[in-house]
């Protein structure tokens, strides 16, 4: 591939990568459902939560501590804002890498009130002290504070309101089993459906007054990764090119036209999963290949091919994964018009 087709992949790779982005934040707000019936698809996962918020409310105490894991984009950070207003409690929200002294975890619990939710999104990338210093907070709401410095140092211990930990991670595997142990309700998020995803994009639409018909958000639901956020990324894409052509509605011809430019193709793959197709077939057979091989052939860090690409190219039975490594299959040899080598 020349360094023109490259560059072009970096630049183009942006819009379907799933991971939150400065672009999202305008309208990011507006967008998120904001409680149970709002919240499309994961039937199940709404169900069991639906259940266990019901439970904590009429006992009136802290639902238990949740792990929300699943592909980035998918809608854990919403539904943990959706499990803070079904309770009727605060939300405050951080990140596993941004705790980085005990003091920033003392300071985030103790102004916690009764019952509250406190978010820690990337939950798997919190240090190993911090943690430690989590387990009692979460199993018996203490916090032990060390006070001076060596021999005349002391331990206090303050308590805590009763709080729910709600943590996310794209990979649960990662999560230490401690820390994992200490979580009572784990929900698993997928990859959504098309037909879920057709009402994300119409009432995205609706809320950000675009005009698309219900052909047009067909068209970008099919074309989103099972992802909610980049259903969202692209209508607000396809928006402006059907602006630009004077065009009143995003239909599928022009969503199609739109999708086109921005080098997406009719499942939604973009230009790296091409090539991380392609190389898997060209150089290697169609498979299995190492993912630390494909990694350095496709220019991308291991994590992004597991965590981004892998699971949608898995989810529409493009590609495997054996003990060997990552292969692809017969119906990806179809769609990329490729003869299989011995057919
Ligand atoms: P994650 O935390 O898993 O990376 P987010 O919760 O930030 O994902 O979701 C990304 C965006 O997708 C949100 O801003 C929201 O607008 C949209 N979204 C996610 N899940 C849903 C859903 N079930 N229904 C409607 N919109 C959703």
């Amino acid at each position: 591939m020349s360094k023109k087709e490259d560059d072009k992949i970096n630049l183009e790779n942006r819009i379907i990568k799933p991971e939150y982005s400065s672009e999202d934040a305008e309208v990011e707000l507006s967008l998120r459902p904001k409680t149970l019936s709002e919240y499309i698809g994961q039937e199940k996962v709404k169900e069991n939560l639906r259940i266990f918020i019901g439970a904590a409310k009429n006992r009136g105490e802290n639902l238990d501590h949740c792990l929300f894991y699943g592909p980035p984009g998918v809608g854990k950070t919403t539904l943990a804002g959706v499990t803070a207003t079904e309770l009727g409690v605060n939300l405050r929200i951080t990140s596993g890498p941004a705790i980085e002294r005990p003091g920033d975890l003392a300071s985030l619990l103790t102004n916690l009130g009764e019952n509250d939710v406190l978010f820690i999104d990337e939950v798997h990338r919190m240090s190993r002290n911090i943690e430690e210093i989590l387990y009692p907070a979460m199993e018996d709401f203490g916090l032990d504070i060390i006070i001076g410095k060596g021999p005349s140092a002391r331990s206090i211990r303050l308590d805590l309101p009763k709080f729910t930990l709600i943590g996310a991670t794209t990979r649960a595997g990662q999560l230490s089993p401690p820390l994992r142990d200490r979580f009572g309700v784990v929900l698993r998020l997928d990859l959504y459906d098309p037909e879920s995803l057709v009402e994300i994009v119409k009432r995205s639409s609706r809320i950000l007054k675009i005009d698309c018909d219900d052909d047009g958000a067909r068209e970008i639901a099919i074309r989103s990764r099972g992802t909610p956020r980049i259903a969202n990324r692209l209508l607000k894409r396809i928006r402006d090119f059907t602006e630009f052509y004077h065009r009143g509605t995003i239909t599928k011809e022009t969503a199609d036209l739109a999708l086109q430019k921005l080098d997406i193709d009719h499942l939604g793959l973009d230009l790296i999963d091409h090539k991380m197709l392609l190389t898997i077939i060209k150089n290697y057979n169609g498979g299995p290949v190492g993912i630390e091989t494909l990694s350095a052939a496709v220019g991308e860090e291991t994590v992004t091919l597991e965590d981004v690409y892998e699971p949608y190219l898995m989810q529409i039975g493009f590609l495997t994964r054996t003990p060997r490594g990552r292969c692809v299959t017969d119906l990806c040899y179809e769609h990329l018009m490729i003869k299989k080598p011995g057919l």
